[in-house]
């Protein structure tokens, strides 16, 4: 390929036979997407590919009739399983020649150890004839820049610690120049409360408008635990125009999916409602049952967050919400731990004990055994009491093991507090407005 043609997309090959088993997966291209992505190049695709010369030349093959770019990560060892240098080489019918100035380099390193160079090493300075050099300070085996006639191809250690600095400082430099200037960017929008389908519903008369107009911006779904993703990108030349367009697109979104979207940046549930109760001064108190101290981990995972998080109680036990939290014995027999009457209570005495204006009360059976017909495994009550007298109290069903049952509870409980400092607001606003 001519060094006046333009990169515009990449395919990257990740080499290794470990990589197709379930022990390793193959991360480093992720680094690389997000990488190539800041630069303005599109991933056209990749693939995992076991030490294999027959397999890893078809793949090279095709990957440089598809992309200008593309990435060849792993098998650049010393030993007998590494083939991806002899195998792009001989893909492009390029001859290797040693490189006596790598000998010596990768001699050296051995003896920085204190110890001599094995021969097997030699073979990490075989150079296919018109490439060049990439080095490696982290480790022996070098980089290789090779220009084929349809596409450059660019061989890369597996270690990430090597590969990593050795893109960013002789990739980076040499490929800048050659996009054609557009990046991409990206805005994620979180969604809590609807499922996949819903969201979709909701916002794909926007996508469509968005598509019918030119498909300026992109738009992937992705469903998580508890969790929408809306993941938005656009390419374009300045970073100030991709914010506009990004922002008017989020802002068409979020029309259409009102209290539904958490954050128009990526955040998560706990962040938002930490940000919430800090601007208005108010601090929660949490009795969890079946989360364990879930919802609290997640509060505490943002600093400073002792501002408007008092605390929690895990009570487990009967005993413990009985003698923590004063929840009346009564309560407990006649209607049992997971009950609309004992989580109002729990929630009630987190919020009295912690002199606070909420109190989240979180009790349920999270599973594999405890289940029964009337009260099945993944059933939650949750109870969001304030400052008003008022608790609010919700029954929900959730599916999955164990741990996706206490996520999820937590997910919602986290939720059911966003949506109530959300909707007061609405009040105040309109009680200001009349
Ligand atoms: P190699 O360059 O194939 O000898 O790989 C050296 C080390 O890097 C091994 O531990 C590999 O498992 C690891 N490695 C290779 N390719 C990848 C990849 N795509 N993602 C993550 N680790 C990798
Ligand atoms: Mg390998």
């Amino acid at each position: 390929m001519t060094t006046g043609e333009s990169i515009r997309r990449a395919v990257i090959i990740a080499v290794g036979s470990e990589l197709l088993t379930s022990t390793k997966l193959d991360t480093n291209s992720l680094f690389l997407t997000e990488a190539l992505n800041g630069l303005g190049v599109t991933l056209a695709y990749k693939v995992v590919i076991g030490d294999d010369e027959v397999r890893l030349s078809r793949a090279v093959r095709c990957a440089t009739d598809e992309a200008e770019l593309v990435l060849v990560t792993g098998g650049l060892g010393a030993t007998d399983d590494d083939v991806t240098r002899a195998t792009v080489a001989r893909t492009f019918d390029l001859p290797m020649r040693e490189d006596p100035t790598l000998v010596s380099t990768i001699r050296s390193r051995f003896e920085a150890r204190g110890l001599s160079m094995p021969e097997v090493n030699r073979r990490q300075a075989l150079v296919p004839r018109g490439a060049d050099v990439l080095p490696n300070p982290r480790g022996t085996a070098p980089g290789l820049w090779i220009d084929t006639p349809t596409a450059v191809c660019i061989l890369l250690p597996g270690p990430f610690r090597e590969l990593r600095p050795m893109f960013i400082d002789h990739v980076t430099p040499r490929i800048g120049p050659r996009t054609d200037g557009a990046r991409v960017y990206r805005k994620i929008l979180t969604i809590v409360g609807r499922t996949e389908s819903h969201v979709e519903e909701l916002t794909k008369p926007v996508h469509l408008q968005w598509r019918e107009s030119g498909g300026e911006v992109q738009r992937t779904i992705l469903a998580s635990l508890g969790q929408i993703e809306l993941h938005l990108t656009t390419l374009a030349h300045k970073p100030t125009d991709a914010q506009a367009t990004l922002a008017r697109a989020a802002a068409e979104i979020s029309n259409v999916l009102g209290t539904h979207l958490v954050s128009a940046d990526g955040e998560s549930l706990e962040v938002v409602v930490g940000r919430m109760l800090r601007a208005r001064h108010e601090r929660v108190a949490i009795a969890e049952s079946c989360t364990g101290g879930l919802i609290m981990s997640r509060l505490t995972d943002i600093p400073g967050s002792s501002v408007y998080t008092y605390g929690g109680w895990t009570v487990y036990s009967n005993q413990a919400k009985i003698e923590q939290l004063g929840v009346d014995p009564g309560l407990l027999d006649r209607h049992g731990a997971v009950s609309e009457p004992v989580v109002c209570a729990m929630a009630e005495a987190a919020r009295r004990l912690g002199r606070v204006d909420y109190g989240l009360g979180i009790t349920g059976i999270a599973g594999p055994s405890g289940g029964n017909e009337e009260k099945p495994v993944g059933m939650v009550w949750l109870a969001l009491a304030n400052s008003a007298g008022t608790v609010q109290s919700r029954r929900f069903r959730f599916a999955g093991e164990r741990d996706r049952v206490k996520f999820q509870a937590s997910q919602t409980a986290l939720d059911m507090l966003r949506r109530s400092l959300l909707e007061r607001d609405t009040k105040q606003h309109a009680s200001a407005e009349t």
